[in-house]
């Protein structure tokens, strides 16, 4: 196939919503569409043996949540999905922002009954500010919701965001009827359906079908031709140039554990949803798709394999065709490297892959080559802009167990913070071990964990009341001019660590000419 039949048929994505909301469904549902799973409940191990991938930490498995977040590909009707996997435990927000770097489009995932949550707008403002076009899924319709036009009030107050339904739902808990399909106008029947299968569609006729009075009492009828009306007349009409921009969202009712609604929805985010794009670079100008072979690390990961204590950086294609063996330049070192045996995620399962296409995600294999943005070219050296480093709002002090172990402590800590997991900030003036920040606590019992089982070096963690780091430009506050903690980062950037807000308020009048970033530039 040609490079370019291969972009087109390609969409990347990542699905972004509140722990709870279904994700994990969804995503279990959309791979026993394609066929790369072949039963419910593999998706993160949740029985079976299909969990040996993601038993690399046992925090995992304690916890019951997924720590490991790579990219799933898998084909449908013709094309090459590839489904970021964005942890949903808040504690690891700052892995899935950064899947958001990857993604082309996004899927924003409510639960009918709560609406739009916490973790939710976090996300969303990380994927506007990158002006994805974002597609909106209303989940757990079999069970008592809010009103629809209540959820499309929300979303707009919030967000700013025109939700256009696509779908509207009729009735909902226990009098879940379906979903009146407005391009066809015709209902799709709720039953409940084995993986795989469609919703039955009933109406051929429209509103007036025999079949569909049938269906629906007199007031449901009335109901919904009450919000046909609405919806034709009051609500702005779906424009595709408004969604590609980011200022409407195509919106979806269903229920991904009864599978209703799922299929459709594929086929209209396939329709819909972008192909890989031209990217951004730098210093002005942008790298097309068909360009030669270029691709940008997002995320480091350790030891996912027990049995071979491997790193793997991910790295998701801009641009050209990848084939296995060929060299590229590794921009940030300066140095040209053969690219010998990158996987991809099917399922569960990871294969080595013999040619790529842009956005799809490889997986290499890493002695300690890659860090988070590091661009690997075929098109000479260049930068993309810089995948964001989000400010940590958790803060500890470590002691260690045996105090002879701070070499191996400081090795450990630099390499676990290059992959991202922790922050590290040395308080200035000098100490002889840093304060490490960290968007959610688990990142901590993750940096723990893996430095007594792969350094050798056990420590114990104390919390400091530290909420915020600021990142100074224009040098250091006046002495006795401020409030919280002068560090450097690992870089040597100048930061201050505040306790609360009025402290950096306070340090921040006292000090006119600095400027505070909330990330290091
Ligand atoms: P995640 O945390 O977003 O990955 O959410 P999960 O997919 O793990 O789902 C959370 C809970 O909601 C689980 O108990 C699911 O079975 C349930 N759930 C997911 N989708 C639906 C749905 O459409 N209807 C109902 N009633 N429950 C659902």
């Amino acid at each position: 196939m040609q490079l370019n039949e291969e972009i087109q048929r390609r969409r990347t994505f990542a699905i972004i919503s509140h722990p709870d909301a279904g994700k994990t469904t969804l995503t279990e549902k959309l791979l026993l569409y394609s066929g790369a799973i072949d039963r419910a409940g593999s998706v993160k191990g949740r029985e079976g043996a299909g969990h040996a991938q993601s038993d690399w930490m046992e925090i995992e498995q304690e916890r019951g949540i997924s720590v490991t977040s790579a990219a799933m590909q898998f084909e449908y009707q013709d094309h090459v999905i590839n489904l970021l996997d964005t942890p949903g435990h808040q504690d690891f927000s700052e892995d899935t922002y950064r899947a958001l770097t990857a993604a082309d489009s996004v899927v924003m995932l409510l639960d009918c009954a709560k609406g739009v949550e916490e973790q939710t707008k976090k996300l969303f403002r990380v994927a506007r500010e990158r002006a994805l076009p974002i597609f909106t899924f209303v989940n757990k319709l079999d069970r008592p919701g809010r009103e629809p036009v209540e959820l499309i009030d929300e979303v707009e107050e919030l967000f700013g965001l025109h939700a256009v339904p696509m779908t509207w739902p009729i009735g909902s808990g226990t009098d879940f009827k379906g979903v009146y399909v407005r391009a066809t106008g015709q209902i799709q029947v709720f039953e409940r359906t084995k993986a795989g299968r469609k919703a039955r569609v009933a109406g051929e006729g429209g509103l007036d079908d025999p079949e569909i009075k049938a269906l629906l009492t007199p007031a449901e009828l009335q109901q919904l031709r009450d919000d046909v009306e609405l919806m034709d007349h009051v609500l702005p009409p779906f424009d595709l140039e408004e969604f590609l921009a980011g200022r409407q969202s195509p919106l979806f009712f269903g229920s991904a554990l009864n599978n209703f609604g799922v299929a459709e929805f594929l086929e209209e985010f396939l329709a819909m949803a972008p192909a890989p794009h031209s990217r951004p670079l730098k210093d002005g100008g942008e790298v097309a798709v068909d360009a030669p072979f270029t691709a940008f690390v997002f995320k480091v990961q350790a030891n996912m394999n027990k049995a071979h204590r491997d790193r793997v950086a991910f790295a998701r294609i801009v641009s050209g065709r990848f084939e296995r063996g060929m060299d590229a330049l590794h921009v940030r070192g300066a140095k040209s490297i053969k690219l010998n045996y990158p996987h991809m995620f099917f399922g569960r399962d990871r294969v080595i892959v013999d040619e790529a296409f842009p956005g799809d995600i490889l997986g290499l294999i890493n002695p300690g080559m890659f860090r988070i943005g590091d661009v690997l070219s075929a098109a000479g050296p260049l930068e993309f802009h810089a995948v964001p480093r989000f400010s940590p709002e958790q803060f500890v002090s470590v002691r260690l167990a045996d105090p002879g172990a701070r070499k191996g402590f400081l090795k450990g800590v630099q390499q676990i913070a290059e992959e991202g997991v922790v922050q590290v900030f040395w308080p200035r003036g000098g100490a002889p071990l840093p304060i490490l920040g960290a968007v959610g606590r688990l990142q901590f019992d993750v940096l723990q964990h893996r430095l007594k089982t792969e350094y050798a070096c056990p420590v114990i963690m104390e919390p400091r009341g530290f909420q915020m780091a600021r990142w100074l430009q224009g040098g250091w506050p006046e002495p006795s001019r401020f409030w919280g903690e002068l560090v450097e980062d690992s870089e040597g950037n100048p930061a201050i660590l505040f306790e609360n807000d009025w402290q950096r308020r306070t340090t921040q009048e006292k000090n006119p000419d600095l400027t505070f970033l909330d990330h290091p530039q």
